[in-house]
């Protein structure tokens, strides 16, 4: 009974430290609307960065020819071939995607990048027919690098700093474009990089040659982060020409949000101390696939010492950082039998106990909710107010005709995690009220990125 009650107070703990009422929600997304301003001004103290891409002109679908890209982002990266041929024949795609051996991401930048490029080169190897460059040209890369970087040019940028852990000493401050064609040229690889894209970026690109009413990409992936078209004429800290479409998008990096109106609880403050990147990328550790399974071993913890959730001893597995993985957490969530059995086994199998009581499986179950719950609204509070900054959340008062509005949304978070998933679309429905949302749409775009990098090679390239 004792514990019981203890059990009961966490949980009622949790309950309300977790908890995102739909003013909550408004709120936070009237800070990130003033966050965006700030960042567009480079006030210095602007957490979102708003990042300007030098994209200005988004793909037409006229594009042509063979075009490489590279995804570097997470916990793999991908290379991928494209023939593009414009509007008739569009793509024709090949990739294969690869695991980045853990100890790369903690070690040289020379080590990353020469594995990445050994990569490439064995893929551009199995290059077959149905692809075709003409005599004399060199292949075409469009590097997708997700991770903030100061873009100089098209093709040129510096790293900002390392996030979802990757911890590389020395590759801050420097041209990661030129760190890979380095790499390449040790590797004898003849390729130009033509175009540095954010995944954001690559899967705007990717999304507009798909729908042409795509305004926005936000990736909810092991990190999470949104680019979206602005109006040069909006962006104070651009200095440079007006660009001829008037457009440009912008990386916001808005994993780093933060906000005092963010339900930031004492499991949130830990993790982050705890983290490789203290007191960075707030808003990320509250909602991306690399953080939620850990909030939830957090909380879980808690109440295996003060409740004895799993037994009298604490199982010792609890105790190491991210022993408890968003992957698992959502196939946890998502057991629908009514002893929870897929759970169970789950669960003895990360905790390594021999037996797990149905009232600590229901337990797990409503924290896997409530973690992910908030996640997934607090990612629709961005979405929305990304949409407010656009003058999207609200159907025209002049009686002009609703324009359709799509976000495409990319990463294996949003694509596999269905409980969350649903939550994001129904929340952001709920912030826009029925009228509007009825012209919104959140759209899935597999792999956008790729295809999206690759095409602004395209239209970057040396040939162009
Ligand atoms: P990245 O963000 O690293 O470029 P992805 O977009 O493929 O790569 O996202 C991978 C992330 O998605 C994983 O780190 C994990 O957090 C999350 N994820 C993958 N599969 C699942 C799943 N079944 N359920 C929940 N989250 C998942
Ligand atoms: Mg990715």
């Amino acid at each position: 009974a004792e514990r019981r009650k203890k059990a009961a107070d966490v949980i009622e703990e949790v309950d309300r430290a977790f908890a995102t009422p739909t003013p909550m929600l408004r709120d936070i997304a009237d800070a990130m609307v003033e966050e965006m301003e700030r960042g567009l001004r480079a006030d210095p103290h602007a957490p979102i960065k708003m990042l300007i891409s030098y994209v200005d002109n988004l793909p037409t679908g006229d594009e042509h020819g063979l075009f490489y890209a590279l995804d570097l982002g997470g916990t793999n990266f991908r290379v991928i071939r494209v023939q593009l041929g414009g509007k008739e024949k569009r793509v024709v795609q090949q990739y294969e995607e690869v695991a980045i051996p853990p100890h790369l991401m903690v070690g040289t930048s020379i080590e990353l990048f020469d594995f990445i490029a050994a990569e490439l080169e064995r893929f551009v190897a199995t290059e077959g027919d149905d692809f075709y460059l003409p005599e004399g040209r060199q292949r075409e890369l469009g590097f997708t690098f997700s991770f903030p970087v100061n873009q100089t040019s098209i093709s040129s940028g510096t790293l900002i700093k390392w996030t979802k852990g990757f911890s590389i000493n020395g590759t801050v401050g420097d041209d990661v474009v030129a760190e890979l064609s380095r790499a390449m040229e040790r590797q004898g690889l003849d390729m130009k990089v033509t175009a540095l894209v954010n995944d954001t970026v690559g899967t705007l690109a990717g999304g507009i040659y798909d729908d042409k009413d795509v305004v926005a990409a936000v990736i909810l992936g092991t990190g999470t982060n949104a680019a979206y078209v602005e109006h040069a004429n909006a962006i104070p800290k651009w200095n440079g020409l007006l660009p001829r479409s008037g457009n440009m998008v912008i990386n916001m990096e808005w994993g780093n949000f933060k906000s005092d109106k963010l339900p930031h609880s004492e499991y949130d403050r830990a993790l982050d101390f705890e983290s490789l990147n203290p007191g960075e990328q707030i808003y990320e550790k509250m909602i991306s696939g690399m953080y939620l399974g850990e909030i939830v071993r957090r909380i879980l913890l808690k109440l295996a010492h003060d409740a004895s959730l799993f037994g009298d001893v604490v199982p010792p597995k609890l105790e190491h950082l991210f022993a408890l993985r968003t992957p698992d957490m959502s196939a946890m969530h998502h057991d629908t039998s009514h002893d929870l059995r897929f759970m169970l086994s789950k669960l003895k199998d990360i905790l390594g106990v021999a037996d797990i009581s149905l009232e600590a499986r229901y337990i797990t179950l409503h924290i896997c909710d409530k973690v992910a719950e908030r996640g997934a609204r607090l990612a629709a509070a961005g979405i929305y107010g990304i949409l407010k900054k656009l003058g999207r959340d609200r159907v025209p008062s002049d009686g002009s005709p609703k324009k359709r509005t799509v976000v495409a949304v990319d990463g294996g978070l949003f694509e596999h995690y269905k409980k969350f998933s649903s939550c994001v679309e129904a929340t952001l429905a709920d912030l826009l009220g029925k009228e509007a949302a009825s012209s919104v749409v959140v759209k899935m775009a597999n792999d956008g990125s790729g295809i999206g990098a690759a095409l602004l090679a395209a239209s970057h390239s040396q040939y162009a």
